[in-house]
């Protein structure tokens, strides 16, 4: 029991929201970047839906969210205008009235009038929040995020525009969440190699995520699977200190390398990353 609440803890649910991403006319950086950043953290991404401009379908996926997750992150929708309604979707995912929110209504308030211009009904619509959220400084657009916690859930609400969904993001957002979960380490590493087709190292692959259960493990085939096979392959490992997740890494790393080499393959580019 203990395990599956942790479990939920550091599980995300990332929803976009938006009719253009359906219809193909953006794609979705918000969802990748957010994806990422939330994985370094040490949560692990479990969903990332895509919901049409539709209270109903964002109520929806909220809620399912809500029973699964530990962290929500929804973006788009926070706009001033007639198609922007992720917060009262994420109001009634929960049976909540929207409010007039006092300090959301002064940073809306700042936005406009320090650029000389009025409080309008459309404008003041941005500072309406599911009651008990609290609004999220949005320092380089008009509409702030919005963060409402219910049992220990966090819903957050952030705008489509991706400038102001990842400042809002590093601001206000990740300071919460790396409260939240105990300091992990995360590093990712990669390799790539030629003259080995991926179905050809399958087996390998298949062996060492068995020998190692905790790292995620995963081949990208970038080239032409016979003719020119070229793979990149990623070890995301993660660990209480960042020398023990690189050391991890390295040694799956080193086996990996071994077994294209029996393979006959040739290795380019190790590489890894983490988050400091
Ligand atoms: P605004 O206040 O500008 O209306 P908003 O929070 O209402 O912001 P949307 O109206 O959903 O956000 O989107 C605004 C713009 O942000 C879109 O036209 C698009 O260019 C970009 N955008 C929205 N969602 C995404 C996404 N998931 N990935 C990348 N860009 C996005
Ligand atoms: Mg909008």
């Amino acid at each position: 029991m203990e395990e599956t609440i942790e479990e939920k803890q550091h599980t995300a649910w990332i929803i976009s929201v938006g009719n253009e991403l359906l219809i193909g006319r953006i794609v979705n950086t918000n969802a990748s970047w957010l994806a990422e950043q939330l994985t370094l953290l040490g949560y692990k991404v479990e969903r990332i839906i895509t919901v049409p401009d539709n209270e109903d379908d964002i109520a929806e996926e909220v809620g399912r969210g809500y029973t699964r997750a530990g962290i929500i992150i929804t973006t788009g929708g926070l706009g001033p205008t007639y198609d922007d309604m992720t917060l009262s979707g994420v109001a009634k995912a929960f049976g909540l009235p929207l409010e007039l929110n006092p300090d959301a209504v002064s940073m809306v308030k700042n936005f406009y009038s320090s650029r000389g211009l009025e409080l309008t009904e459309d404008r003041i619509k941005m500072a309406y929040l599911p009651r008990g959220a609290k609004p999220l400084r949005n320092t380089v657009g008009a509409a702030p995020g919005s963060l409402l916690e219910i049992n220990n859930v966090l819903i957050i609400s952030l705008p489509g525009v991706p400038s102001e969904m990842k400042t809002i993001f590093l601001e206000e957002v990740k300071p919460i969440l790396e409260k939240r979960v105990p300091k992990r380490a995360i590093i990712e590493c990669g390799i790539v190699a030629r003259k080995v087709p991926e179905s050809g190292l399958a087996p390998y692959l298949k062996k060492l995520a068995k020998k190692y259960p905790t790292v995620y493990l995963k081949s990208h085939p970038k080239g032409h699977e016979l003719s020119s096979p070229i793979l990149d392959i990623r070890v995301l490992a993660s660990s209480r200190t960042l020398q023990e997740a690189k050391e991890l890494a390295t040694k799956i790393l080193s086996e990996l390398e071994n077994y294209v080499s029996e393979l006959g393959g040739e290795i380019r580019e190790r590489h890894c990353r983490s988050q400091d």
